[in-house]
This record gives C-alpha cells, structure tokens and sequence, in this order.
C-alpha cells in the first residue's frame, strides 16, 4: 500500500513524540501546523515514557492509525534496537529520531544529520572548504561529525571536557583524521585561527551566562567565520560572537529541518518549511518570555 493510501485508510492520524521529559518540546509548534497547512489529518502527541515502558511504546507504533514518531533525549540510542530496519547513517549515529509506520514495518531514521547538513549550506554553501572546531563528544556531536563528512568538510578538530570521550568518537570515524584538541587555552586557541566554522554541540547554552569557552577566545576565529550553536536559542556564545562581527546559527534552524525531514517520511508530502519556520520561531519567542 504507498504511503498516501495508509493516510486515507482511517480519519485521523496519529504522530508523537516518545521522551522523557517531552512536556516543553517544540515540535508539536513544527508539526501540528504542517499536517492543518496540507490539509493532513493528523494528530501530533506528546508520549512521555519512560525506559521501561518503551519497548511496549514503541510496539504500539505498529498500529495502523500511526504515522511513527519522534524520539529524543534520553531514548534516541535504547530505540534502535526496537526497530525493524534502521537507515545506515542512524546506524553508525547509534540513535534514530524518526520512526516511520510502514504497513506494520518499523523503519528508523536519523533526520538530525541531514537537518544539520541543510541548515549550514543554506549560511554557508563553500562549507567544505571550511576547517571546523567542534565543541562536545556526545551523540549531538557524533551527528554533526557525519553530516560534516555528507558535505565533504575534511578538516576537522573536536574539543570536549571528557577528552578521552572525544578520542573514541574520532578514532570511531574511519573516513577521515579528526583532530582532538586539548581543552587548555593553547590548543584551544591554536585550533580556533585554524577554524573558519565554529559548532557548539555541548549542553552548555541554555543558561544566562553559560558559555563552553570563555568568550574573548573568540577573537580568535578568522573575521568571515561562522558561530553555530545547536541549543534551540540566541545563547550568550552566539550574542558575544555577533558583538565581534562574526556571522552566526542557531539551533532553531537545524530543528526546523530534522521535524521537515520526518514529516516527509511520514506523509511522503513536501513538508511546508515557511509554515513550520513561522510556528516555532513564535513558539520559542513565547517560550523565552515566559522563562
Ligand atoms: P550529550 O549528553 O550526549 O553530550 C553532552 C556534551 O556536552 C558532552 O560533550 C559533554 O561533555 C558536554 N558537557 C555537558 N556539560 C558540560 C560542562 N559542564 N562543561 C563542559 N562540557 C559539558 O548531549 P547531546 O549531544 O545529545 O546534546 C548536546 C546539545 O545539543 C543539547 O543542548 C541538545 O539540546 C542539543 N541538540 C540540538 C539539536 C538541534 O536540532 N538543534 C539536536 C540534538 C541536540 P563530556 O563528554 O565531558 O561530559
């Protein structure tokens, strides 16, 4: 049956996001409008589940009222091996985000490195021309690592607290050296004249006041780089860097793009990003105010 005849079968869809915590999430803001705007029905929920009860979550996905889901934090690694077929970039990522029905078939996915991919080209199209310094080792950073590698980045350098963390992650890239720098002002600032793109993948960004560099370092990078940082808000790294002149990205966009990805997959439609871009800006903007 094609993907368009599983929407036609029952008269609403559902879709959701499995996480825990998923109450403040965006993505209901992205999806919800982008089914209304086509005319899709379709219900986005929220699923806050816990690691026990995942397994019977992701089980009841089967049904045919459901379109998949979304997975985030602290499932996206446990999930995979739930699933029928994960894609081959979800694979060497270790974590699937999008999880799409197929008749009964569970299908994972990894729209976060396709969505990185897209929203740097779109800033910065000579992207890999580019050298990168990457801040963090985790699983958000394992994903920029392969998207970096789509677009064809080769010089790259990581700088994490755990540096140990970070060794294993690049000697875990077979398709190119990656340097792993020391955290201390002299390989960090050596690796920041080398870098024209500067990515915050660390967890450091969603506090006033919390940067993971000290902030004049930024005098370092050359005067054309970019500053991306993947928290879902203008971040104190990001404020600073524009005050020296540099260009930047934040979070926002790239989350814009992996919610775009998924609901192709899911409806096998063109997503309509200018809907889901508007919705989630007011929906962030309302967020902050309220913080
Ligand atoms: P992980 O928990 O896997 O990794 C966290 C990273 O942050 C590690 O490198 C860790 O270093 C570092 N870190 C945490 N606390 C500190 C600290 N106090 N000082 C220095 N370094 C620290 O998280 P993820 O990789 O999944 O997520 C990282 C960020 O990316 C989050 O803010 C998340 O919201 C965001 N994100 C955004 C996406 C988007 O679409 N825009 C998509 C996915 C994630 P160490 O190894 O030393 O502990």
């Amino acid at each position: 049956m094609s993907e368009f005849g599983r929407l036609e079968r029952s008269a609403t869809q559902r879709v959701g996001l499995i996480g825990d915590p998923v109450a403040h999430s965006l993505s209901p803001a992205l999806q919800q409008p982008a089914f209304d705007a086509l005319g899709i029905a379709a219900r986005y929920e929220l699923w806050q589940t816990s690691a026990e009860a995942l397994p019977e979550r992701v089980e009841s996905l089967r049904a045919p009222d459901l379109l998949g889901a979304n997975v985030t934090v602290p499932h996206k690694q446990a999930v995979v091996r739930l699933l029928d077929d994960v894609s081959a970039l979800a694979r060497r990522a270790g974590a699937v985000n999008t999880i799409i029905n197929r008749d009964g078939h569970l299908v994972g996915e990894n729209t976060d490195i396709s969505a990185f991919a897209t929203a740097l080209r779109e800033v910065c199209p000579e992207a890999e021309q580019r050298g990168v310094l990457l801040l963090g080792a985790g699983g958000a950073a394992r994903g920029v690592i392969l998207a970096l590698e789509t677009l064809g980045v080769r010089q790259i350098a990581i700088v994490n607290r755990d540096r140990e963390r970070a060794r294993r992650l690049a000697s875990e890239i077979r398709s190119m050296p990656i340097d792993v720098v020391a955290g201390d002002d002299i390989g960090l600032l050596a690796a920041l004249e080398q870098a024209r793109v500067l990515v915050n993948a660390t967890s450091l960004g969603w506090h006033p006041g919390e940067t993971p560099l000290a902030v004049d370092h930024l005098q370092r990078l050359p005067s054309d780089s970019l500053v991306i940082d993947l928290t879902y808000r203008d971040t104190d790294l990001l404020i600073a860097a524009r005050e020296r002149g540099l260009r930047t990205l934040d979070g926002l966009s790239m989350l814009i793009h992996q919610g775009a990805r998924a609901f192709e997959l899911w409806t096998g439609q063109p997503a309509p990003l200018d809907v889901m871009r508007q919705s989630v800006q007011q929906a962030a903007a309302a967020r902050e105010r309220s913080v």
